[in-house]
């Protein structure tokens, strides 16, 4: 969850941890709420409650008549059962363990001004009686895999976690888990105390950098959720330049004036086009299409190479759109060369109610369709046992959509020698890196 209001926010150390002064360049822009923010929030109130439940704490179950769904139940289910699970086994390894639910944690010894919200913080002790800090955050998010493997955010929580209640059962280890349901994502990373110490001063000077807004401007995979990203000037200057001088490969002053005239291409062994259409065209002429002094093919290997770059890029040219379209959509501003204009809508109903009456009063009867009930919805109905007994030998889940990604994903490469071969199968655009 975005962390309100700390200009070194956990969630984004990503960003400023890499890129220093993207902290500052992103308070001009607002922080504006996705509706998958929205139901994110939600998500977390669910959690909440379901954790506060099972310790015997007075709490109303959140309300949402939009975000309310069968999956929220469910993937909240899933962070709920990890949870107590660890505060159960904690109790089993002896010891009355601290659970803070949506506790706030602050991190200013390492960043300034640096704070945040931990969705669970529980100190107690490993079967081994060590004192454990364990730091869970639940991701409704799909898009992208969120790894915990020394994840910042979750190693700032760690140490305000640490700065607040580092005295209680002498903590010398630290597990920061993150849970992501809808990946089937529950991953934990474990340091000793000492290694997380040693991490956050290794941070402190970088911190103070990005609060001053200082450092280098770097773009890279963490670019992913910067508000500035539009307007970067970074991401321009890496985009444009691998266009000229590795993706394309451009001959040296391709793009200059005179470039295209017939004595520039023969004098650089190019025979001019014999081509009417080219040789009169404007973009041509004008020097805005490349020409290259030796045709060829980008071998795979190639492409394979810039592929992590092109994902941020293609990232990029989205975040720019969005934002020049936003500009001229809802402020008014003018864009040299553009207009704005209507999609194509449908036609639709406006008084549903009426609509039925109408049809109805004119001897039309079958109006309405019926559909099974979801697989989930059979699945509460029934209880997840009665299901089981009854339906579960009717239950198949498909292999999901292939889809190509970094090596360090974690997720389990597909053995395709095992699958039969389907020439058509579908796949899925290689998803953006980033948190
Ligand atoms: S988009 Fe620009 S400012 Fe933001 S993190 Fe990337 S390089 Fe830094």
């Amino acid at each position: 969850m975005p962390d309100r209001h700390a200009l070194l926010s956990a969630s984004s150390s990503k960003q400023w941890l890499h890129c220093p002064p993207s902290a500052r360049l992103q308070e001009q822009f607002p922080n504006e709420s996705s509706v998958y923010a929205a139901e994110g929030t939600f998500a977390h109130e669910v959690c909440e409650y379901k954790v506060r439940k099972y310790l015997k704490e007075r709490v109303k179950h959140p309300q949402s008549e939009e975000y309310y769904t069968e999956e929220i139940d469910q993937i909240t289910d899933v962070y709920a059962e990890f949870v107590i699970s660890i505060i159960e086994e904690m109790k089993r390894n002896g010891c009355e363990p601290l659970v803070m639910v949506e506790e706030r944690v602050d991190y200013t010894h390492i960043a300034p001004s640096g704070f945040g919200t931990a969705d669970m913080l529980i100190v107690g002790k490993d079967e081994n009686g060590n004192g454990v800090l364990h730091i869970a955050d639940f991701k409704t998010g799909q898009g992208v895999f969120v790894d915990a493997d020394h994840n910042s955010q979750m190693m700032l929580y760690a140490l305000g976690g640490l700065a607040a209640y580092g005295y209680i059962y002498d903590i010398k280890i630290v597990r920061m888990s993150i849970i992501q349901p809808r990946l089937d994502n529950i991953s934990t990373f474990e340091c000793t105390r000492e290694e997380l110490e040693n991490w956050g001063e290794s941070i402190r000077k970088i911190a103070i950098l990005a609060y001053e807004g200082k450092g280098e401007q770097r773009a890279g995979d963490w670019c992913r959720f910067c508000r500035a990203k539009p307007v970067c000037k970074a991401c321009k200057d890496e985009a444009l330049s691998l266009c000229r001088e590795e993706f394309l490969d451009l001959d040296e002053g391709a793009f200059n004036e005179g470039a295209f005239s017939d004595e520039s291409m023969q004098s650089d062994g190019i025979r001019a086009s014999p081509d009417d259409n080219i040789e009169n065209c404007e973009s041509c002429e004008n020097g805005t299409v490349p020409v290259f002094k030796q045709p060829g093919l980008v071998p795979l290997t190639e492409l394979a190479q810039i592929l992590p770059t092109l994902n941020r890029i293609s990232s990029w040219i989205e975040s720019v759109f969005a934002f020049v379209s936003s500009e001229a959509i809802n402020n008014g501003v003018t864009i040299p060369g553009y207009k704005v204009v209507e999609g194509r809508s449908k036609r639709m109903f406006t008084d549903t109610k009426a609509v039925v009456d109408t049809a109805v009063a004119n001897g039309y009867t079958d109006l309405y369709k019926q559909q099974l009930i979801s697989l989930t919805e059979f699945e509460k109905m029934m209880g997840k046992k009665k299901f089981k007994e009854l339906l579960g030998v009717y239950v198949t889940k498909p292999q999901g959509k292939l889809t190509l990604v970094p090596e360090d994903d974690p997720r389990e490469a597909v053995d395709l020698t095992a699958t039969p071969e389907t020439p058509d199968r579908e796949f899925a655009a290689i998803p953006d890196e980033g948190e």
